[in-house]
């Protein structure tokens, strides 16, 4: 960690360029969890991300709690949003219904996946007839319908656990390109190498966007690792071997999951990335830090009016 603060690293106004940042939160589900989340917004607004996003339960339970977090965000701060997206469970109509109100509101960037099959991942996918098939469907739905939406999408550097191959994976990404996304956001993953293999097999095809890796600090390591293995995110023995010991240590595995996030950022940063999508789980502390780390200060921000 001692390098995280040489005076270049920790002042990004010392002629090491500011890397854009980006925050995803997950809609809540009751008022204590929208309290939450809205300090978690006003403690990270002011470190001034580029964009923020907001998840889209699976198979879209979660569309009109969706929809709501992110009027709220254009209706009381000046942040840009980014709503989520999946095609699972409805008819192209429902879709581009919600796209209309998304672009109606004054969205102009969207995250558009096909989501997880509707059994649950590991269970066959399938789609509604009626529907969009499959994520370059969507997005091209979309660019047709509003052309000034930015579409955002996912990359898999570990590959998506339902592609044959990495050639198949990216054939999905290069389909998405085409579509009209401009940007990917990683699944996370831990070790830093396979990120960069990644991005190299992305480049030999041609595929130029930026992939801006996703990371997760990992505030409660058993539940997270369930959920990102299951995901198809390697979790690495020398990972797992950092929060060895600290089920029952809060406090202890909390600096630990900062330290490695702010580590694997770091390291990423000297290695030339220069855009980081912090999955924050709702919860501000762990990101702040982090941010604070890569150079990122808090500016005084003006809420909308
Ligand atoms: P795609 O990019 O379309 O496909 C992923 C890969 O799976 C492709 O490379 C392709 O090779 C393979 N594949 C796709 N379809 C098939 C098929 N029928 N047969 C064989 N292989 C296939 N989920 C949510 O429900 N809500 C969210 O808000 C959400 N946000 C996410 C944000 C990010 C940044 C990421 C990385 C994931 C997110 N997910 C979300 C999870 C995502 O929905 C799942 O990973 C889903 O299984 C794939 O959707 P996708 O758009 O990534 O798929």
């Amino acid at each position: 960690m001692t390098d995280l603060t040489t005076p270049a690293q920790a002042d990004g106004h010392l002629g090491v360029k500011r890397p854009a940042i980006s925050f995803e939160f997950f809609p809540p589900k009751t008022e204590e969890m929208e309290r939450n989340l809205w300090d978690t917004i006003n403690r990270l607004a002011p470190l001034d991300p580029k964009f923020v996003s907001v998840t889209y339960g699976a198979g879209g339970s979660t569309r009109e709690r969706t929809h709501s977090t992110i009027a709220r965000i254009l209706r009381e701060t000046s942040l840009l949003p980014a709503a989520h997206l999946t095609c699972v469970g409805a008819s192209r109509g429902e879709i581009d219904e919600i796209v209309d109100r998304y672009h109606q509101v004054g969205v102009r960037h969207i995250v558009g996946l096909r989501g997880d099959p509707p059994g649950g991942i590991g269970t066959p996918y399938s789609t509604r007839a009626d529907g969009y098939q499959t994520s370059a469907e969507l997005i091209a739905g979309i660019k047709k319908r509003h052309a000034d939406i930015e579409v955002s999408v996912s990359a898999y550097p570990e590959k998506h656990p339902e592609s044959r191959d990495f050639d198949a994976d990216i054939d999905t990404l290069k389909a998405k390109v085409d579509a009209g996304a401009t940007r990917a956001i990683t699944q996370v993953f831990f070790d830093n190498d396979l990120y960069f293999r990644y991005l190299d097999r992305v480049r030999s095809r041609g595929i130029e966007i930026p992939i801006v890796p996703g990371i997760m600090p990992m505030h409660n390591f058993k539940q997270a690792r369930n959920f990102v293995t299951r995901a198809g995110t390697t979790v690495p023995d020398w990972f797992a071997s950092k929060f060895e010991n600290l089920d029952d240590d809060a406090e202890t595995r909390k600096l630990v999951a900062a330290t490695v996030a702010a580590g694997q950022v770091q390291k990423l940063a000297k290695r030339g990335v220069d855009a980081f999508h912090f999955y924050t789980m709702n919860r501000a502390d762990l990101v702040f830090a982090i941010s604070h780390l890569l150079g990122i200060r808090a500016k005084t921000i003006q809420k909308a009016a």
